[in-house]
């Protein structure tokens, strides 16, 4: 058996492994990440993104 269901790759933003099966999200640029990392990331104050948004 295969035991390896699920390819596995690195978040964008904390690296960790993201599974495919439940944590995939894309950010901007179409990368992996977890839903979590890029709300985070979004939100966070003086990124580059909500600084443009808010312009
Ligand atoms: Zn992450």
């Amino acid at each position: 058996m295969d035991s390896r269901p699920f390819q596995e790759i690195p978040c964008a933003f904390c690296s960790k492994p993201v599974n495919l099966g439940i944590d995939l999200c894309a950010d901007e640029n179409g990368k992996a990440v977890h839903e979590a990392c890029y709300v985070q990331h979004v939100t966070s104050p003086g990124n580059p993104t909500a600084a443009i948004m808010a312009n």
